[in-house]
C-alpha cells in the first residue's frame, strides 16, 4: 500500500495495514482512535499532548476551506448579499469537520512524526 493510500484510508503509518479510527467518519464516535495496534504494536500517541500538533494542519484546512469558499460565495452572490456569503463560507467548515479532524491527525501521524514505514512489521494481519 502506498504512502497515499494510507492517508486516504487512514491506516497506520508503521505497517499500513491497521485502520487508525475504530468508526466511520459518519458515525458520531467518528474522533475514537485506537490507542495501539494488534499487528505491529505502535502506540499512536507518541507523547501526551502529540495531536495537539494536529490542530494546526486542520488550521490549514480551515483556512483553505474559508478562503475558497468565501471567493466562491462572493462571486456569486456579488456584495449586496452579505448574509449569504457568511453562511456559504462558513458552511464547509462545519460540514467537513470530520474530515478536517481525521485527516489533521492522519497527516501529522505520516507526515510530521517520526513514524517510519516498515514492511515487516505487519507481516501477521
Ligand atoms: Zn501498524
Amino acid at each position: 500500500m502506498s504512502k497515499l493510500r494510507a492517508i486516504i484510508d487512514h491506516r497506520c503509518p508503521r505497517c499500513r495495514k491497521g485502520k487508525l479510527y475504530t468508526h466511520s467518519m459518519f458515525h458520531w464516535k467518528y474522533d475514537q482512535m485506537n490507542k495501539k495496534f494488534a499487528c505491529c504494536n505502535l502506540n499512536y500517541e507518541i507523547e501526551p499532548g502529540f495531536f495537539i500538533g494536529a490542530m494546526y494542519v486542520s488550521y490549514v484546512f480551515i483556512v483553505a476551506e474559508l478562503v475558497n469558499a468565501g471567493i466562491l460565495a462572493f462571486m456569486i452572490f456579488g456584495e449586496e448579499e452579505q448574509w449569504a456569503i457568511i453562511a456559504t463560507t462558513i458552511s464547509p467548515v462545519i460540514l467537513l469537520f470530520t474530515f478536517n479532524y481525521r485527516y489533521a491527525r492522519t497527516l501529522l501521524l505520516h507526515i510530521l512524526s517520526p513514524i517510519k514505514y516498515d514492511e515487516s512489521a505487519g507481516r501477521n494481519c
